[in-house]
């Protein structure tokens, strides 16, 4: 079945044995390859890590002898690759304005020495010039876009300098453009196709299963060196990592405290974060990629252009920042397509930065947007059901149905998968069906009015429990006061949280800089007007519990 995704004329066979020395084309990667270099489309490409993008832009100017030019957000990553096609015989330059005298490399690219030619955006938006005598002189087969979802403000990794590169189709029409990416949902990739200027383009998407991460979660003891020593492997009294590993910290302080401990137990280990000399990145980035060391303890600084295949293990010491830039992270683990692990280890407290942060956007759509990010993100640490569905279900909307079940999926599945081996029942038979919720956010919007939105979730949650506490006293004679005690404290407050992801609720920060009111929004009010009209059973509040 897989012939189908092969060229019919064996001289492309030929060409990919000779320079990448594979003997077929991976699935989609012929249909790609074919839609630029015969049929001049544009394409738009969502593949996840592993699949082989890269053959994608290198093929069609090794195939035809021009040339092609590559737009990628790291010189470092450029600068990698340049090395490996020149050990394939493959010929490659990368132009960047941080180099000095690019004479002379510019001059054997207008001869047409280079099959490839790689440039960063900034570069590429003020290179037209030199793209049109390139195209005139030696011929352009297409112009690549690498991680183009930094295109988008709805991504996770936003860059100005990607927003420019609409240019390029409006000045070179007749060339084909490639944007490839390993995480798009469908926002993103509406903000790619419309950004860049794509004419009808065929889009490729793969699927974002990565069936060789296993995925687990857990909480934090307080005790960083216990918490790491429960995903190491023993021997003696030695503590080692099984392969090596990437521990991502949400702050250069945690990747301190994270390094000390290792240390401790006497693992190889660098850190890697923005403040350290580039010198010092570069060592770290080197020693890993070399095996000299077990371990990288990083920030998100270290993140795309990771290209080593056999990272057995990535570990989060604190919560991701959220869903998208979680799948980014853990993507960077097993890309060889061997067994590999990826574990959350996190504390509810980790995510008080990160509301504080996404509150103080002023967007309103965009703070929604990423509360949405954050809250799919406490979803998938917090449920007791399959974590890849979850996780899966951000980006893709079709059958997840077959998705999870298998004790290698992750710690739930493999929980439920031995509870049922031993004739017990199967944690996610309650798994997160959606529950009705219509009197209980009534009586949470009637407490939040009530006490005039002036408080924090906290005050309207007191007064449905029709609590002792001072702040409350001056609304003891609502109606509202102590109408809640159906419920607890705890579901008040969780609740609350829920409707605020949701888009009911938004909170407001204060102008002390510290804590923030919480107010209904128009949508509330909408929906809140039908419960008080009696109206409410066309439009039942439905939440799942985990989220
Ligand atoms: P991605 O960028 O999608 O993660 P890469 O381009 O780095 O993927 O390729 C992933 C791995 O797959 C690399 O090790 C590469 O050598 C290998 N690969 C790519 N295309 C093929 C192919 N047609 N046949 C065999 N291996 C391939």
């Amino acid at each position: 079945p897989d012939d189908v995704d092969q060229p019919d004329d064996p001289k492309y066979q030929a060409v990919l044995k000779q320079y990448f020395g594979y003997s077929k084309f991976r699935p989609f990667q012929w249909k790609i390859i074919n839609s630029v270099l015969n049929e001049k489309r544009d394409n738009c490409v969502i593949m996840a890590t592993g699949y082989g993008k890269s053959l994608t832009f290198q093929f069609p100017s090794v195939f035809t002898k021009r040339v092609s030019i590559i737009i990628s957000p790291l010189i470092s990553l450029m600068q990698d690759q340049v090395h490996n096609l020149e050990a394939s015989n493959i010929e490659a330059c990368f132009l960047g304005s941080a180099q000095g005298s690019m004479g002379e490399v510019k001059e054997a690219m207008f001869r047409g020495q280079y099959r490839i030619v790689y440039v960063t955006p900034e570069y590429a938006s003020t290179a037209l010039d030199q793209f049109k005598t390139l195209d005139k002189k030696v011929g352009l087969d297409l112009i690549a876009i690498d991680e183009a979802h930094c295109v988008s403000q709805w991504g996770h990794d936003f860059r100005s300098s990607y927003r420019q590169l609409g240019i390029l189709k409006q000045n070179f029409p007749q060339v084909p453009i490639l944007a490839v990416t390993a995480t798009a949902t469908v926002e993103v990739r509406s903000d790619i196709c419309r950004s860049l200027n794509l004419k009808n383009p065929n889009m490729t998407c793969t699927g974002f299963d990565r069936p060789n991460l296993y995925l687990s979660v857990c909480s934090k003891t307080g005790d960083i060196a216990n918490d790491l020593k429960s995903e190491m492997k023993k021997k003696g009294n030695k503590f080692y990592f099984d392969g090596s590993t990437i521990i991502y910290c949400p702050t250069k302080k945690t990747t301190e405290d994270v390094i000390g401990a290792l240390q401790g137990l006497r693992v190889s280990c660098l850190p890697y974060h923005a403040s350290l000399s580039l010198s010092a990145r570069k060592k770290a980035h080197t020693s890993f990629l070399n095996d000299q060391i077990e371990v990288v303890v990083a920030t998100v600084a270290f993140g795309m252009g990771i290209d080593k295949p056999d990272v057995r293990k990535v570990i989060h010491y604190g919560a991701p920042k959220d869903i998208e830039s979680y799948y980014q992270e853990i993507g960077r683990a097993g890309r060889d397509g061997s067994p590999s692990e990826c574990t959350a280890i996190f504390s509810k407290s980790d995510f008080n930065t990160c509301r504080h942060f996404i509150n103080e956007i002023k967007s309103e759509k965009f703070r929604m947007h990423k509360l949405k990010m954050l809250a799919k993100l406490e979803q998938y640490l917090t449920t007791a059901s399959c974590r890849r569905r979850i996780l899966l279900s951000y980006f893709e909307s079709g059958n997840l149905e077959e998705i999870g079940g298998s004790e290698n999926c992750c710690d739930c599945c493999r929980l439920n998968f031995t509870r049922l081996k031993h004739g017990l029942t199967n944690v996610s038979a309650v798994e997160d069906k959606p529950v009705d919720y219509t009197r209980e956010a009534g009586d949470l919007f009637k407490a939040i009015q009530y006490t005039g939105s002036r408080f924090g979730l906290g005050v309207p949650c007191q007064v449905l429990m029709g609590s002792g506490v001072k702040k409350v006293q001056q609304f003891q004679s609502g109606k509202i006061f102590g109408a809640g005690k159906y419920k607890s404290l705890k579901f008040w407050n969780a609740l609350g949280r829920c409707l605020l992801y949701e888009g009911y609720l938004r909170e407001k920060s204060l102008q002390s800089g510290y804590g923030c009111t919480v107010e209904m929004t128009p949508k509330a009010e909408f929906w809140y007007n039908k419960f008080t009209q009696g109206k409410a059973a066309d439009c039942p509040l439905l939440l799942t519990p985990s989220g």
